[in-house]
């Protein structure tokens, strides 16, 4: 089915949109940033990722009237007991600074003293309707940590992330090689599918 509504994009952070709006692109949808509606980012309170991107959701969703589209996700690193996890966007600070954050990884690591560089990005997405209604699907992509960081393409973990079967970290590669494989795009063919079934809001 096509899904003949607008949809809002429930993140301020432009890497993420940047993605978003390119994995959205085939699905012909009208959509809109929630910066661009003005819309305020509510407080990450939830505990899973699943929970982040649903209050996301549907707070976007009753403010603007309109479908929302959010999308928790981060950085899980075995070793660290799956930190940052949740708390990926929080570890860059208020000035979103990632050689900070990613230097915090390596350094956790090498004070664990493990030899496992073992980690996994994950993605939650969360679709609101105004009217109530949620769905959710989630993705993942595992992969190795390489330090130092590489590569300025991507966002946030990208330079220091290599994933199962690759050589180049997720900064150095074209980001059409990221979508053939990352955590957002496995969560994007989940909502895509469904939304082709036939049981979409409309
Ligand atoms: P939040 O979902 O807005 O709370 O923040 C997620 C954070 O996880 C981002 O700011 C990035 O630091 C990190 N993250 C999520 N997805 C990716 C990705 O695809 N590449 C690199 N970092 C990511």
């Amino acid at each position: 089915m096509k899904l003949r509504a607008t949809i809002v994009v429930a993140s301020h952070n432009s890497g993420k949109v940047r993605e978003i709006n390119s994995l959205l692109a085939p699905l012909g949808l009208e959509v809109r940033a929630a910066k661009e509606l003005g819309l305020p980012e509510p407080e990450e309170t939830g505990s899973t990722f699943l929970a982040n991107a649903t209050l996301k959701a549907r707070a976007a969703a009753g403010q603007s009237g309109l479908t929302a589209l959010a999308d928790d996700s981060g950085l899980c690193v075995f070793a660290l007991g799956g930190a940052p996890g949740i708390h990926s966007a929080r570890w860059a600070g208020a000035e979103r600074d990632f050689a900070h954050a990613m230097a915090r990884v390596e350094r956790e690591l090498k004070e664990s003293e493990t030899q496992d560089y073992s980690a996994r990005f994950v993605c939650a997405l969360a679709l609101a309707t105004p009217g109530g209604e949620i769905e959710t699907f989630e993705g993942e992509v595992r992969g190795q940590l390489r330090f130092p960081p590489r590569g300025s393409r991507g966002f946030g973990y990208d330079p220091i992330f290599v994933a199962d079967g690759m050589r180049e970290s997720f900064g150095e590669i074209d980001p059409a090689q990221k979508h053939a494989v990352s955590h957002r795009a496995r969560a994007f063919a989940k909502m895509r599918k469904f939304l082709e079934s036939g049981d979409a809001p409309a």
